[in-house]
């Protein structure tokens, strides 16, 4: 029976291994579509993480020889501050973050990682770094604690904890049946996406990464929910490197400097105060967001009303 069992727990753990590579791989391609074959050089060598700086050094790109997506791209992020990308869908914002986690190679100029040109450097270095909050978070069928647990192999349940206070979720959590111990994801208990958004959060304040890439959700989150995940993206993003696609521009209001994309060049850069007093494109975004959202409160004012 004992070498049943033990069997039986190698199969356990097996399944387990293949079933994360297959959600793994499924988060990655969701987020990143798919993934080319980037390898890495004979000679590559070990990342040297200092502070965290990113440059993009007059990067070109693009997936199909003809038609560029990427043109004379350059902009810098020092070590712990936060760079915002932000215009019109296709102009080219989610290419960025994949040349920065090199799932391509770009054909032009070179991203560099505190001054190493990512291209020489180890892959798995590289993305040890890294942590991705992707728009769509896809969780496992295992417990809650598993999912944050996810982010560092190995954390105790004090780490999981702590993680889950710092991105708001620890109370929500509590209040589930078998608190940490609940089952979640599609054969378990759904959870909404903010929530499912704040769980990405835990995981990588766990990995604790000296990069962020944030890809913000488009849905619209109630107030409540709004106020939770603003107070733990800070948290996450406090002296990291951060970079953010910005879908709600009251997100980026307090970004060090904001990019405005559109196809495939940086067409404005500035502060958000900077860049409304220029009275361009970002302007013409933000105008058009604060509409939205005042034709959005009337509606709901004018349905709480009848
Ligand atoms: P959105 O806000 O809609 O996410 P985006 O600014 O992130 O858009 P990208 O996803 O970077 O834009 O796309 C930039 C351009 O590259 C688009 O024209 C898109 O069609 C094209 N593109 C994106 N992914 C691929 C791919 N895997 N193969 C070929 N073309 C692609």
């Amino acid at each position: 029976i004992l070498q049943l069992y033990g069997s039986l727990n190698w199969f356990g753990n097996y399944y387990r291994v293949i079933q994360k590579n297959f959600v793994d791989m499924e988060k990655m391609l969701d987020l990143l579509q798919e993934s080319p074959e980037i390898k890495d050089l004979p000679q590559a060598a070990p990342l040297t993480m200092q502070k965290g700086e990113v440059i993009f050094d007059n990067v070109s790109f693009s997936y199909d020889t003809n038609i560029p997506t990427l043109r004379n791209v350059s902009f810098t992020i020092p070590s712990g501050s936060t760079v915002a990308l932000v215009g019109p869908s296709g102009g080219g914002k989610s290419t960025i973050m994949r040349l920065l986690f090199r799932f391509y190679d770009v054909q032009k100029g070179r991203i560099l990682v505190d001054g190493q040109d990512i291209r020489h450097i180890k892959q798995h270095d590289l993305r040890s770094c890294i942590g991705i909050v992707p728009q769509e978070t896809v969780l496992f069928n295992d417990t809650i604690k598993y999912n944050i647990r996810y982010g560092k192999i190995g954390a105790n349940d004090q780490m999981v904890e702590e993680a889950a206070k710092a991105a708001q979720i620890h109370d929500k959590i509590l209040g589930f049946t078998e608190g940490y111990e609940t089952k979640v994801g599609e054969r378990g208990l759904r959870l909404s996406g903010g929530e499912k958004q704040r769980v990405a959060i835990a995981r990588t304040l766990l990995k604790n990464p000296q990069i962020v890439l944030l890809d913000e959700a488009t849905s619209a989150l109630d107030t409540r929910t709004e106020r939770h995940i603003q107070k733990s993206l800070r948290r996450m993003t406090v002296n990291r490197t951060t970079l953010i696609i910005a879908h709600r521009l009251s997100t980026i209001v307090h970004a060090d400097q904001i990019l405005v994309l559109q196809d495939g060049e940086i067409v404005e850069r500035g502060s958000h105060v900077e860049l409304l007093q220029k009275k361009g494109e970002y302007y013409k975004l933000w105008n058009k967001q604060l509409k939205h959202h005042e034709k959005m409160k009337k509606e709901i004012e004018i349905s709480e009303s009848i």
